[in-house]
Parts: structure tokens; C-alpha cells; sequence
């Protein structure tokens, strides 16, 4: 592949925003800033160039859900994903049985490190088993397992190539320990779908969680836990969320979900380098409006799409997302309060270096994978690139 060249482009940087081109070079970024061209040139006009986005926590697109479990499915979803600019993503699953569970992490391992016209899938996001029941929000009723060392064993074999991510309510019994090995194997610990107390959390952060689920959803907080202790009133997961350094977070920033307020509020007080952008999508991302399959065709839970968003069939709850990473940073980009670098540090290199990733792709810089994504003036992507290679539109 001859090398490309990038010019007249605004090239957003970790910590700015510079004018000029970015040289690509076997796939990898070779130069960045006021340089010569070589080979192939690609005259940007002015538009935004931007790291490829990384995305820890989605679940379907284009008709596709990881947990229909073909490969073909994985290779849907990441292809409908890289149009908005993901290009390297960890699929995520819901609530399933442990067959579904270990399926899931076999096509993951299988697939790890491929690109195939989408995003790059990089090990799976072992999500559901280790639920707090009462916090499934819109997840299938299937039966929740148990942290149980024989059967998590199975599991976290799969740990250095089908699991990346794994997500468990810190409460549970059995959680801790389960904590501890899935840290031990490299894998990253997240706390989601919880109605922990402070207490509890903090037990699972110093056993190994290191981040958590979309912060303010399937959460407990100051209110919901007055409900069963009137005082003192006590702090849960949401506001241990925001005091733990250790502890990096996550918000779907779909317009839907929350509300400029809790946007300002978690980027004030996380930042930027602890809080990622994730789309925290179902299978209709670019689908008309109607009724799907959250999770499996058939063994999953009925949703609609409506409005932008997905929401119960009664319509009175959210049901997940449906538009890209490239909707979120739009978003961000227009609140006043939030800079550029930092918006977009949000949805690359703050996830990136989450899951371990950061020396490959996740910002503009020499030595990095030319993951790459063009936006004009209003945040429309124009073109992406995956280790080089547009991909198509
Ligand atoms: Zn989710």
C-alpha cells in the first residue's frame, strides 16, 4: 500500500487542534503536522481529522446483536459501527445462558484482532452474567449466575484473547473473589448494573474494579438507598463512581439518556481522562423505527425504537441506544463547557488506554494505527479509516 497523505486538515490532537496533514505509511501514522506530501494525497478541505473511536460497551447495529452469536453478526455490527467512526470496538454481550456466555467469548477469541471492512474487534465484553438482578433494567429475565469459581474458571480461560471486559455487581456473593481473578488474568474489571452501597464498591475497587458501566443507569445512589434506610443516608455506586481516582467511568451521551446537567456534572468532576464516550447500542442503529430483539433473536426482550432511542414496548423506560459514537461527540462538541481534545479524548484515547490499548491506536500520534476519521464543520463524518483502509460508506 503506497503511502497516503492527509492535507488541509484540522487535526485534533489529545490536547489541541492543529492545521495541517497527517502522512500514513503501511498502515501506521508516519508524520503529523506542517509536512510534505507524499504519495497518495487526500485534500481534506479544512474538515476535522480525528482518532478512530474506541468503544467499550455496544451491543448491535444495522439488525445485528452479538448475541446472535454468528460471526457474520460480529462483522454487521462492526461495519455499521465504523461508518460513525468506531474503528475498534469490544462486542458486548446481555443477559444469556452460560452456553450463550461461552459461545459469545469463542467467536471473540476467534475473531480478535480482525478488521473485516468495520471496526476492529478486539476481545469481548463479558456483560450479564453478574448482574444485580433488581439492576437488569431493560435485560432479558434470564437467570442471572452466581460468581461459582468452577464455572467462572471457564470463562475467564478466555481472558488475553475473547475477554477483555468484564462487568460484575461488586455485591454479590462470591464477587470479590471472582474480582481478583479476572484482574489477575489481565482482564479489565468493571462494576455495572449494581445497587451497591459506598462500602461495597469501594470492597471491589480495592479487589480490582477499575471502571464502571454507563454511570447514572442501573446504579444506586443517595436516593435510591434511603429507600430502605432512612438515615444517615448513605452514598452508593453513582457517588462512588465520582470519588474513586481509581475508578474510570463511562456515559451515553445520546440525548436521551441524560440530560446536558448530568453530562456537565459527570465531565466536571471525572474529566475527561476518566470518562468515555460509549454508544451503548441495540441492533437498530440505522434501522427503521419498530419493534426488535434486545439480545438474541428470540431469546432476548422486545423492545421498540422510537424517537431516537429505544425504549420498553409500554414506552414508559429507556431500552438502550441506537445511534453511533459519532452522535455523542457531536453532542458534546456543541456544549460550551466541554473542549474539543477533551470531547473527543472521550471517545478514543480515554478508552483506549482503558482497555489497555493506548500504544496502538486511540490518538493522532507517529507510531499509532492510522485509525482515522474525517467530520466536517458540524461533526458529520465524512470518511474512516481503519490501519489505513477506508472503509465504506
Ligand atoms: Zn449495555
Amino acid at each position: 500500500m503506497p503511502p497516503t497523505t492527509f492535507t488541509n486538515a484540522r487535526v485534533v490532537l489529545p490536547t489541541e487542534v492543529v492545521s495541517g496533514s497527517v502522512v500514513v505509511a503501511g498502515g501506521i501514522i508516519a508524520a503529523v503536522g506542517d509536512v510534505a506530501a507524499v504519495g497518495e494525497v487526500i485534500d481534506l478541505g479544512g474538515r476535522y481529522l480525528l482518532p478512530g473511536f474506541v468503544e467499550m460497551h455496544v451491543h448491535g447495529g444495522d439488525g445485528a446483536d452479538f448475541m446472535d452469536l454468528t460471526p457474520e453478526a460480529f462483522r454487521t455490527v462492526a461495519r455499521c459501527h465504523a461508518r460513525h467512526g468506531t474503528t475498534t470496538m469490544t462486542p458486548t454481550s446481555t443477559v444469556g445462558t452460560f452456553e450463550q456466555y461461552r459461545c459469545f467469548l469463542e467467536i471473540n477469541a476467534d475473531l480478535a484482532g480482525t478488521a473485516d471492512g468495520g471496526a476492529r474487534l478486539v476481545g469481548g465484553h463479558l456483560y450479564g452474567p453478574y448482574f444485580r438482578p433488581e439492576a437488569k433494567g431493560c435485560h432479558p429475565d434470564a437467570a442471572f449466575l452466581s460468581p461459582e469459581p468452577g464455572r467462572d474458571a471457564e470463562l475467564l480461560a478466555f481472558a488475553g484473547r475473547g475477554l477483555r471486559t468484564l462487568t460484575v455487581a461488586p455485591e454479590l456473593p462470591g464477587a470479590l473473589a471472582l474480582i481478583r481473578a479476572a484482574r489477575e488474568r489481565g482482564v479489565l474489571v468493571t462494576a455495572g448494573h449494581t445497587y451497591a452501597t459506598f462500602a461495597e464498591l469501594r470492597a471491589g475497587v480495592e479487589a480490582g474494579v477499575r471502571h464502571v458501566d454507563h454511570l447514572f443507569c442501573a446504579m444506586s445512589d443517595r436516593a435510591r438507598l434511603r429507600q430502605t434506610q432512612a438515615f444517615p443516608m448513605r452514598a452508593g455506586v453513582m457517588e462512588g463512581t465520582l470519588s474513586f481516582d481509581e475508578l474510570t467511568t463511562e456515559v451515553i451521551a445520546d440525548g436521551h439518556h441524560l440530560d446536558e446537567g448530568l453530562l456537565h456534572f459527570a465531565f466536571k468532576l471525572k474529566g475527561p481522562d476518566r470518562l468515555a464516550l460509549v454508544s451503548d447500542t441495540m441492533r437498530a442503529v440505522d434501522c427503521p423505527d419498530g419493534e426488535y430483539w434486545f439480545g438474541a433473536t428470540g431469546s432476548g426482550e422486545r423492545v421498540r425504537k422510537r424517537g431516537g432511542v429505544g425504549v420498553t414496548l409500554d414506552g414508559a423506560g429507556l431500552a438502550s441506544a441506537v445511534v453511533g459514537l459519532d452522535h455523542a461527540v457531536r453532542l458534546m462538541a456543541s456544549y460550551p463547557w466541554a473542549d474539543l481534545p477533551g470531547v473527543v479524548r472521550m471517545a478514543s484515547l480515554t478508552p483506549a488506554r482503558n482497555l489497555g490499548l493506548d500504544a496502538e491506536c486511540g490518538s493522532i500520534e507517529v507510531g499509532k494505527r492510522a485509525d482515522l476519521v474525517a467530520m466536517d464543520g458540524g461533526f458529520a463524518v465524512t470518511d474512516v479509516f481503519v490501519g489505513g483502509v477506508r472503509i465504506g460508506r
